[in-house]
């Protein structure tokens, strides 16, 4: 197991006291940085700052931020959520670093591709297949990694064949995992 024990501290960000969202910091006694090339390669959406030792990756609307020792998430509704979001990624990674045989470590960073490229090559007929209102808005979440391709039945029809495989080679659209 890479990751034993951990300190974790949870609080309201200053700017906003008393307000409704947390944040939590687990502050790890254990480098976790040749673990993040292999997240890299296994969390759809995540960004790997190489030269940073950073990679960071949006889950559900949460920022989250994995350094060399330390993890980082905000926006969680409450202390428990927090606390929770927090175990759950201590587990990804352990078991992320238990299957690295399995994986092929990625240290390119991805950056995510352009709002309105990806908006323009949707069938734009605001159908709500996806369950959004607009493709505007699915495209915003496709953005965030908050949906995936196949969420748009409408782009598996013929006519859409060329801009769904141009989407393909833009989304980052692999499965998540945990
Ligand atoms: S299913 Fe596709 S075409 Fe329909 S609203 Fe969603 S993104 Fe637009």
């Amino acid at each position: 197991m890479l990751i034993e024990h951990y300190d974790l501290d949870v609080f309201t960000p200053p700017c906003e006291p008393g307000g409704e969202k947390f944040s939590a910091i687990a502050r790890l006694t254990v480098d976790i940085s040749e673990v993040l090339p292999y997240l890299n390669a296994t969390l759809r959406g995540a960004i790997y700052y190489r030269a940073a030792n950073a990679l960071t990756w949006k889950k559900g609307g949460h920022n989250l931020a994995f350094h060399a020792y330390q993890i980082a998430t905000g926006n969680v509704e409450d202390y428990d959520a927090a606390v929770k979001e927090i175990d759950g990624l201590i587990k990804l990674i352990n078991r992320t670093w238990e299957r690295r045989a399995e994986i092929t470590p990625d240290f390119e960073t991805r950056q995510r591709p352009p709002l309105m490229t990806i908006y323009k090559l949707l069938p734009q007929t605001n159908c709500k297949q996806c369950g959004e209102p607009t493709c505007y808005s699915f495209a915003i979440k496709l953005v965030a990694s908050q949906k995936t391709l196949a969420e748009c039945a409408p782009l598996t029809e013929p006519q859409h064949a060329a801009k769904l495989a141009a989407l393909q080679a833009i989304v980052i659209d692999a499965p998540a995992i945990g």
